[in-house]
């Protein structure tokens, strides 16, 4: 039975967009809305009335009943809370479906439980929910079709304005990128360009699992990861699972995902299979930041939702498994003028093309001054499992060129002629094959930070985070490097010009070409060649965090209004909080799992093979039972180190939960500067001390149990091994 669908019919059935408010809206009100998405124009009472009016209607049409304020907070997931288009009861006890122009612009949520930081102290509990028009609302169906709600994408800030979400900083960040882009654009002479968007998309890596062996491991639910787990006799080093065929159930979840991401006007364009078993992946066509950030949140959503249906479970965490590869988002970028100049395309002439070369520098001169801070918007405890572990990018942050380029920044360093390459045709040897040009750049997929063509492929990210912070991040750098780059040009007569440019990107280089790597990241020369360089090197969460209260950071974030002062205080709290919860709910689910089901399973064991001895001594009294001493021996003294490992890691975490003061809370009302500062401290030492005692007991821990593991039979354990959840989908 095949069910024929038409993509086309139903891309984007759910969504609130340009086509449908051309329709549905009065032509002012269009035009009105236009210009509020387009140049920012503040959106008049009246206007938001007629929009939000229509919008009811063509939810109602959808089956809609509520509408929600969909926003971002600093947990790194997406909140919504549902209010119901019903009206107060009339004198004759009807209702009616309404929903003003307030209700659109502006929500009231109750904010008190969200992380702010101590941004905001829970007697002013109030938050605001801002609309993001530029972002289409949509409308979310149940699994079932059975409720529909109005999703309105929105950015969320406290009662006084500080942003409590990534929805609020990014649009600054878009803002600023656009501002200084213009304003260098100029400057070259383009009249015609109004506004300069900062393009993304996000390749998303994910693990698929059976959702009934998931449901028998503690470690997969309460962390996401398993925390125990010999390896699986196979893993990826035949590297069969790569592109390789997508088996029926795997082909069915991704037609389902796909169908419901088009019907959300989410892109959904690519997808295969991924290094690992049961690992695949999904590529957008690119869009937008915000709107490829909402989308990304929303992917991440139906992923998990279609697994749901299907029997399985998605798993987001960067490292479920030990011993194969974990997952990371890849955030492709590049900025793009509303006349559909790529400005990062280097067409056919790149050493021809100013524009082009002087913005690639500033890029560069971006990565290199920033580089503390890009490699803090990808860190979490999670994510530290992978970065520099030779499956992901080191935690050095460095550009990779490609030949190409890399020649031709050397020929404007070197005041040499460039004398070009012309297109290489592409002989693959078979003459039926197309013959094609050959890229200019080859793919480095050990590089953090690539030029892939015509765009950034800014590969560090981790799986399960927003891709919100890397691109904040991201834009507000090259704003900033843009910006410098037009002071320093601004007043240039129109015959100086040529040579002004020229002496910028070769000063530029000069100065960042420490930044500019092509060989493989993943040796540890290059680790060595990159201290040298001086590059920063912070391995993990704790080692980088402190450099985003660096003087120079703060300077940057403040002077674009991006973050206050406070903002970025309160985010470095957040951080590390997070990562000191995090680790301790790990190690929490760790000695749940050993105590209660683990160590009963080894004991269980060595009473089985003991009682075999004895049972088989009582038949023939000389038989010989060496085999099950042995393995009774093994196991003991494996318990042994088990129970050890336990008590370490129970007396450490104890250690590290102890160093968060329980006057805290009561503290967090203590405005005084001081105290703030002994308070992150606090936080930084806890979350250093998680990283330092409990992540290693937990390794120590895990290596016996492991072991164990590898003696016991199956149905003994008390949870699926590696096998059965990495080959059994
Ligand atoms: P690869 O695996 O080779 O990196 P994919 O096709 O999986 O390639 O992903 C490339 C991603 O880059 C896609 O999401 C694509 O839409 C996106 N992309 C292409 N051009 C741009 C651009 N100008 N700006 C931002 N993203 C882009
Ligand atoms: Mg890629």
């Amino acid at each position: 039975m095949s069910e024929w669908i038409s993509v086309a019919e139903i891309f984007g059935e759910n969504v609130f967009n340009d086509a449908v408010m051309q329709e549905r809206l009065p032509k002012k009100t269009y035009k009105e809305l236009k210009k509020t998405i387009e140049e920012g124009k503040e959106l008049q009472a009246a206007t938001a009335d007629v929009i939000a009016h229509e919008m009811k209607e063509w939810a109602i049409e959808k089956g809609a009943t509520h509408y929600s304020h969909w926003f971002q907070p600093l947990t790194g997931a997406t909140a919504e809370k549902h209010d119901s288009f019903i009206s107060a009861p009339k004198s004759d006890g009807k209702i009616l479906m309404e929903f003003s122009g307030k209700e659109l612009i502006k929500g009231e949520p109750d904010a008190s439980s969200f992380p702010s930081g101590g941004l905001r102290s829970t007697f002013e509990a109030r938050g605001y929910t801002a609309w993001d028009c530029t972002s289409p609302a949509f409308v979310k169906k149940s699994p079932d079709g059975k409720r529909s709600i109005l999703y309105i994408p929105t950015a969320f800030c406290s009662y006084t304005g500080e942003a409590l979400d990534q929805k609020t900083p990014l649009l600054r960040s878009m803002e600023a990128i656009n501002k200084q882009s213009i304003r260098l654009l100029r400057l070259f002479g383009n009249t015609t360009s109004q506004k300069v968007t900062p393009s993304v998309g996000v390749e998303q890596e994910y693990f698929l699992v059976d959702r009934d062996k998931y449901l028998k491991r503690e470690d997969l639910i309460f962390a996401g990861r398993t925390l125990f787990g010999a390896p699986a006799p196979k893993g990826q080093e035949l590297e069969d699972h790569y592109f390789g065929t997508i088996r029926e159930r795997i082909g069915s979840f991704m037609k389902d995902l796909n169908i419901e991401l088009w019907k959300l006007g989410v892109t959904a364009k690519t997808q295969h299979n991924e290094v690992a078993p049961a690992q695949h992946e999904l590529a957008p066509v690119f869009d937008t930041t915000n709107v490829a950030v909402d989308h990304n949140q929303l992917t991440m959503e139906v992923m998990k939702k279609v697994a749901d249906k299907h029997g399985l479970v998605c798993l987001l965490h960067e490292k479920p498994f030990e011993g194969i590869n974990g997952s990371g988002k890849h955030n492709n970028w590049s900025m793009i003028t509303d006349t559909g100049v790529n400005i990062l395309d280097p067409g056919k002439t790149p050493a021809e093309n100013t524009q082009f070369l002087i913005f690639l520098t500033a890029v560069i001169k971006a990565v290199d001054e920033y580089a503390d801070v890009l490699r803090i918007s990808v860190a979490s405890a999670g994510n530290d499992h992978r970065l520099g572990a030779n499956e992901a990018p080191p935690a050095v942050v460095s550009v990779f060129l490609g030949d190409e380029l890399t020649e031709v920044l050397k020929s404007i360093e070197n005041d040499e002629y460039f004398a070009g390459s012309r297109a290489v045709q592409m002989d693959i040897g078979a003459k039926v094959l197309p013959h094609f040009v050959k890229d200019n750049t080859d793919r480095n997929r050990t590089s953090p930070f690539a030029f892939t063509g015509n765009k950034f492929e800014f590969r560090m990210l981790g799986s399960e985070a927003s891709v919100a912070n890397p691109n904040i991040i991201l834009n507000t750098a090259v704003a900033e490097c843009v910006h410098q780059f037009a002071e320093q040009l601004k007043d240039v007569p129109e015959d100086k010009m040529e040579d002004a440019i020229h002496e910028l990107i070769k000063k530029t280089i000069i100065d960042h070409k420490r930044v500019i790597f092509n060989g493989n990241g993943y040796t540890d020369e290059w680790i060595e060649e990159a201290t040298k360089r001086g590059l920063f090197n912070l391995k993990s969460t704790p080692d980088a965090l402190p450099q985003w209260i660096a003087d120079k950071n703060i300077e940057l974030f403040t002077k674009y209004h991006i973050f206050t002062k406070e903002e970025i205080e309160s985010r470095y709290e957040i951080w590390l909080e997070s990562y000191s919860k995090i680790l301790n709910i790990e190690s929490n689910t760790m000695v749940e799992m050993v105590q209660k089901d683990f160590l009963p399973s080894v004991f269980a064991y060595i009473d089985k093979v003991a009682a075999t001895a004895v049972a088989k001594k009582s038949v023939v009294s000389d038989v010989s039972t060496a085999s099950e001493g042995k393995l009774i021996k093994e196991l003991s003294q494996l318990a042994d180190e088990i129970s050890t490992g336990l008590e370490t890691l129970k007396a450490d975490t104890a250690k590290a939960l102890a160093t968060e003061d329980p006057l805290a809370n009561a503290k967090a009302y203590q405005t005084v500067v001081l105290s703030d500062m002994d308070e992150l401290r606090k936080s930084v030492d806890a979350a250093k001390l998680y990283q330092a005692e409990v992540l290693e007991d937990m390794e120590e821990l895990r290596k016996s149990a492991d072991e164990a593991e590898t003696l016991i039979p199956d149905d003994l354990l008390p949870y699926p091994t590696y096998d059965k959840l990495l080959f059994s989908v």
